[in-house]
């Protein structure tokens, strides 16, 4: 609770205390002691420290249920002494049905004309000229008077706690708008970050990222293979074509990668015209299949169809497997690159794996 929260609390406490205190003075019958006794219980209660309220539920337990039992003792020996004229105390709630509209409204002036417009023409009707009565109606008016400022408190924080509850819900929207359109973004970034804008393939960052993840957390048991695939003679391509039918081209050719290999395994764009793919617990064997079937689909492939071209092309690939051909990320590329620069000058349209010292090219079939 805060300071305004108990500071509300406190007065409606008092206010409704004092008006327990007026409404039992403004009785006659013997039952206008415990209405004393209740607003005097409800005067102390607001006059308790805020520590009170925040403590141990047992002592709030106490005070409300000793209010409660002096009202009911109160209201029944106020039947018992009325009579007749028990109407009466139905008739008052009743009639401050507008009064309360009033104070919901946040009208406290309102409302206050409503009491007296309610009260001054009954109490002219039910005293019929008796003196001492209107000093009991008088006092009457004052218990509802206090009541209904303790009303219009509780009305104004209860509107009060609304208000700004929905004013944090708005606010809980807005970040939550911002936080889904932050998490795009970063998203976005995150993949620019690791993209090739042209293919989008990974880029050189990503792959050497990963590669150096998986050699970390790879068992010993476990194999992995790289392969350098290199288009030939790409600069021709773009000499006769064009560089933007080269750049399809290689688009292209970024396709034909992805669709040969697995979900798992890492394609990226190493430089120009050259891609590294990272072939997880493919050996060696495993790993010359693949390229073998990326060579035959390349060479088979027609490209840049759609651009009005017929662009015909080989690639040339070097293989690298971890861990017979190198014990770090380092020697894994060396090697990779060495048997790639061996299968472009034995020929090129070609295969070459990196096998200990020497590297044996593999010619198209
Ligand atoms: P080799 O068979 O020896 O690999 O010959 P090559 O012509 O493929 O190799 P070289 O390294 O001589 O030329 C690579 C060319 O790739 C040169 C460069 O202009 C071109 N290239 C690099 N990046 C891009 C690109 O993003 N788009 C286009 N269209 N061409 C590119
Ligand atoms: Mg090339
Ligand atoms: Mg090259």
């Amino acid at each position: 609770m805060d300071k305004k929260e108990i500071l509300t609390w406190r007065l409606s406490w008092l206010l409704v205390g004092a008006a327990a205190c007026l409404f039992a003075l403004s009785e006659k019958h013997p039952g206008f002691l415990y209405g004393l006794a209740l607003g005097a219980l409800q005067i102390t209660a607001a006059l308790l420290p805020p520590s009170f309220w925040e403590g141990r539920v047992l002592r709030r337990l106490f005070v409300y249920l000793t209010s409660l039992l002096l009202s009911w003792v109160w209201f029944a020996l106020r039947q018992t002494y009325l009579g007749e004229r028990v109407y009466e105390s139905f008739l008052s709630p009743i009639l401050f049905l507008p009064v309360g509209t009033a104070l919901f409204l946040d009208r406290p002036r309102e409302a206050l004309i409503l009491i007296f417009a309610i009260f001054l023409p009954i109490s002219g009707v039910i005293l019929r000229g008796e003196p001492l009565k209107l000093a009991y109606h008088l006092v009457q008016l004052a218990g509802w008077v206090a009541l209904s400022l303790a009303a219009w408190l509780l009305f104004r924080f209860l509107r009060h706690q609304r208000e700004a509850f929905l004013q944090q819900e708005e606010e809980l929207k807005r970040l939550e708008r911002e936080y889904r359109l932050l998490k795009d973004r970063l998203a976005r970034a995150e993949y620019l970050a690791i993209t090739d804008p042209l293919t989008e393939l990974y880029n050189l960052r990503y792959f050497e990222q990963v590669l150096e993840g998986w050699l970390r957390e790879l068992r010993p048991a476990s194999r992995l293979s790289l392969l350098m695939v290199d288009i030939d003679y790409f600069k021709e391509i773009n000499d006769t074509f064009g560089h933007q039918v080269g750049n399809k081209v290689l688009v292209e050719v970024a396709g034909l990668l992805k669709r040969h290999v697995r979900e798992k395994d890492v394609v990226a764009r190493y430089g120009g015209e050259e891609f590294a793919l990272l072939l997880l617990g493919a050996d060696r064997y495993k790993a010359q299949q693949v390229a073998e079937r990326i060579r035959n689909a390349v060479a088979s492939s027609v490209f840049a169809l759609d651009m009005g071209f017929k662009v015909r092309l080989t690639v040339s690939i070097g293989i690298a497997s971890w861990p017979e051909d190198a014990h770090d990320q380092r020697e894994l590329i060396q090697r990779a690159d060495r048997a790639l620069y061996i299968a472009k000058s034995s020929g090129r349209n070609m295969i070459c794996s990196s096998g200990g010292e020497e590297a044996d090219a593999t010619l198209p079939k």
